[in-house]
């Protein structure tokens, strides 16, 4: 059985349709990245899979959890990282992930909090106030963070946005090392080469459905 399933959703902005039946199904595991222009639906597809909007219509389950019947057992299952790190500026790192690990009802939150900042290579900058780190160290603490509940589903909106050639390697090779737990990843992104060189599947969005989607292997760079 697939690990996403994704039927007939649609969403309108009052006359604008931004979904206009998007069906998708993905294995454990694989590793979809999303394109298409501007406009085409990319974030609003991904803000209701993240459960941030609520669609017109369709169908989303991850497993057994459908999220109309179980939103609880379905939002357990998934993290987010958008291209605004959403982290609390005045407090450490440390702070930041004990924060949102109790949060989520973790039982030792400062020791999960001390594992991912080990994780993405921080743990030494534990106690400077987020606000402090560069862009790409923000990011990555990004990622600590929407893997406090140690999510099956990662949702990545446009994350190399802000990002230098350093910043974005250091990232994907951190995406990678997650992606070989077997988590299921969706990211959105405009950086092609950094989107080529992770995914396992690749998807174009355009006017509000699916126009393309392939496994990578089954992509030739040269057509
Ligand atoms: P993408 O992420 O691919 O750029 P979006 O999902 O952000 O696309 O937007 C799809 C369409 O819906 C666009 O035409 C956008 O202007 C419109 N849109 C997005 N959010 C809103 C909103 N909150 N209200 C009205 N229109 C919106
Ligand atoms: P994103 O890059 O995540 O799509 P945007 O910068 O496009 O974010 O949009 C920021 C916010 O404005 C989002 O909540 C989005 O839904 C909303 N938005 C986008 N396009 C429109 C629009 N045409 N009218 C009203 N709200 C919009």
């Amino acid at each position: 059985t697939p690990f996403l399933q994704i039927s007939g959703l649609r969403k309108a902005y009052g006359n604008l349709e931004a979904l206009r039946g998007v069906d998708l199904e993905l294995r454990r595991g694989e590793f979809l990245c999303l394109f298409g222009p501007n406009g085409a639906g990319k974030s609003t597809l991904l803000k209701i899979i993240a459960t941030l909007l609520r669609p017109d219509s369709g169908r989303i389950r991850v497993l057994d959890n459908d999220l109309q019947e179980n939103p609880e057992a379905y939002r357990a299952r998934l993290g987010m990282v958008s291209h605004q790190p959403f982290v609390y500026q005045d407090l450490s790192l440390l702070e930041n992930l004990e924060f949102y690990a109790a949060l989520y009802g973790v039982k030792q939150p400062r020791k999960r909090a001390l594992k991912l900042l080990q994780q993405v290579k921080l743990i030494q900058r534990c106690d400077m106030p987020a606000g402090d780190l560069s862009r790409g160290m923000q990011q990555r603490l990004s990622i600590a963070r929407a893997l406090v509940n140690d999510p099956e589903l990662l949702l990545l909106d446009e994350p190399y946005t802000g990002l230098d050639e350093h910043a974005a390697r250091i990232f994907g090779e951190q995406l990678r090392l997650l992606h070989d737990n077997r988590r299921t990843i969706i990211m959105v992104t405009h950086n092609l080469r950094r989107g080529m060189e992770s995914a396992t599947r690749l998807g174009i969005l355009a006017r509000g459905r699916l126009a393309y989607l392939q496994e990578k292997d089954q992509v030739d760079p040269a057509s």
